[in-house]
């Protein structure tokens, strides 16, 4: 392959990093093409999290020695990474969960016991992950709610006509992906915030597909709340958080009970630690924070001019080349679009809008 952007950011070195790489696949070099599911992982964030157990382990935010204190800042440094990361205007915005996944269930929980009721409608789109269809399912039976689905389009894009006739008043949160694990569709996120903010309608973005990809700013994008996945950005599984508006995770009554969400326990009444911690029930995966920093750090120090230009450039040479294939049709044609490749070879699947389908995913 010919390539200028590939030899300027000199892949081979970048590759290196990647021990797991380092093997051989039925008798080839090991290439991995299944990122979008899970990262493969530099050394860098191996060993932090390796040197962490080896060096600094014990338990955070409870003791007075000197351990425990270390582990704790290397604990907070995460979300402090984090928080610079997504440019949140507070640490307290940044909540510590298990995933993406565990980010969306605790806003659908937690934003659901309090504002969502007999009647309402919750917003998705025909593209999103069953991660971000199930827990507000759950909601919807829980409370008698109704959810209601923006149209996807032939080529992969929203129907964007179709969701200012479901935007009205009886919305109270729509929860949209920023990036289409499937069609690889970035969505136009700033502006359909804006639509929703327009009628009061705040607004779930599920970011997991897009932060490894681009630069993130939740406070441009004015996001009431991001979810995202570490080990889809090159960091350890088990760890992900919601960044969520100062305002509404105040709001928000507590989504799990003990541990690191309690500021003091009667068997009467108990009073919850203030935020972040009121989301952080029990011990927290403390070298999964180590890793997510080391992580943040290898992704900025790539950079981002680099990693887009790679993407774009390995984007348009798989297309091009599987275009040569016969019979080849790819599914998620979107003009902005991230690198991921959805396709059939032999006879085409119709792709078409059924308003009975909830998902195409
Ligand atoms: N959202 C999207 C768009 C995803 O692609 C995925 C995983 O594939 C998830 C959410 C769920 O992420 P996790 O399983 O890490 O919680």
């Amino acid at each position: 392959m010919e390539s200028k952007v590939l030899d300027s950011v000199a892949v081979n070195t970048i590759r290196e990093q990647f021990p797991i790489l380092n093997q051989e696949m039925n008798g080839k070099p090991m290439i991995f093409l299944d990122s979008a599911a899970s990262s493969q992982k530099p050394v860098s964030v191996v060993n932090a999290i390796s040197e962490y157990y080896d060096k600094y382990h014990s338990n955070v935010h409870r003791g007075v020695y000197k351990l425990s204190q270390v582990a704790t800042d290397m604990f907070e440094l995460a979300r402090k990474k984090s928080k610079a990361f997504l440019n949140a205007a507070s640490e307290k915005e940044i909540i510590f969960t298990r995933g993406a996944t565990e980010a969306i269930n605790l806003v659908a929980y937690s934003f659901g016991e309090k504002f969502i009721k007999e009647g309402d409608e919750i917003l998705l789109s025909g593209m999103e992950h069953h991660s971000n269809i199930v827990p507000w399912q759950l909601l919807a039976e829980r409370k008698g709610a109704q959810i209601k689905v923006i149209p996807v389009l032939e080529d992969g894009t929203l129907d964007l006509e179709q969701l200012d006739e479901l935007l009205n008043p009886k919305v109270k949160i729509m929860a949209l992906t920023h990036v289409s694990n499937t069609l690889g569709t970035v969505n136009p996120i700033k502006s359909i915030i804006q639509k929703a903010h327009k009628q009061g309608i705040p607004v779930l973005v599920d970011g997991a597909q897009a932060v490894p990809h681009r630069k993130v700013d939740v406070q441009d994008l004015d996001a009431d709340f991001y979810v995202l996945s570490a080990h889809k950005m090159y960091g350890p599984t088990g760890m992900g958080l919601l960044y969520g508006k100062e305002k509404w995770l105040e709001e928000m009554p507590p989504y799990h009970g003990g541990g690191e969400m309690i500021e003091r326990v009667t068997f009467e009444k108990t009073t919850f630690n203030e935020l972040p911690f009121k989301f952080e029930a029990g011990t927290p995966n403390i070298a999964g924070a180590v890793g997510l920093t080391a992580a943040i750090d290898f992704i900025e120090n790539l950079g981002w001019e680099t990693i887009m230009k790679v993407e774009e450039e390995l984007l348009s040479y798989g297309t091009e080349r599987l275009s040569a294939i016969e019979g080849f049709t790819p599914y998620g044609i979107a003009p902005e679009k991230s690198g991921v490749i959805s396709f059939n070879i032999g006879q085409p699947i119709l792709m078409m809008w059924e308003p009975s389908w909830t998902s195409l995913v």
